[in-house]
Parts: structure tokens; C-alpha cells; sequence
């Protein structure tokens, strides 16, 4: 069974896999979300992320205001951790 395809919301381009789902709209980038952070944190976080998006190619970043997600679509649901 393939995964469901995302809902993007139009209005902040992120993606769901539940259609219109609610949530509050926002343009968040990883490097919005680093800027200010010391060096070695910076740097562990690019190793991980490097990482996990080592693990396929359906691996994306999903980052919001207080975290960064890393996310996969999936047959049920996306699944972030
Ligand atoms: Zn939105």
C-alpha cells in the first residue's frame, strides 16, 4: 500500500498527511530556528540531521517555532520524531 499523499496548507506551504487539518500557519526554516545557538549545538544538530536524512529520500524537515521535525510519510499517518 503506498502512502497517502500530503495535504500542503496553501497559505504557509507546510505538509500534513490529514487534509485541512488545523493548525496554526507559520513560515519556519531550519536556520531561523538555529540562529542564536551556540556552535556545538549547531553543529550536533546538523550531524543528526544528516543522519536521518540519510535514511530515504521521503525524509523531510518539518520545522515549526520550537522544534524541528523530522517527518516521513507513511501509510497511516506521518510519523515525526
Ligand atoms: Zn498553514
Amino acid at each position: 500500500m503506498p502512502a497517502r499523499p500530503m495535504w500542503t496548507c496553501a497559505a504557509c506551504g507546510r505538509r500534513f498527511s490529514v487534509p485541512r487539518i488545523r493548525h496554526s500557519c507559520g513560515t519556519y526554516t531550519v536556520d531561523a530556528f538555529l540562529a542564536g545557538k551556540p556552535e556545538p549545538k549547531v553543529a550536533l544538530y546538523r550531524a543528526f540531521e544528516r543522519s536521518v536524512l540519510r535514511l530515504g529520500s521521503d525524509v523531510f524537515l518539518a520545522p515549526v517555532k520550537t522544534r524541528v521535525g523530522f517527518q516521513v510519510p507513511s501509510r497511516r499517518s506521518t510519523k515525526t520524531w
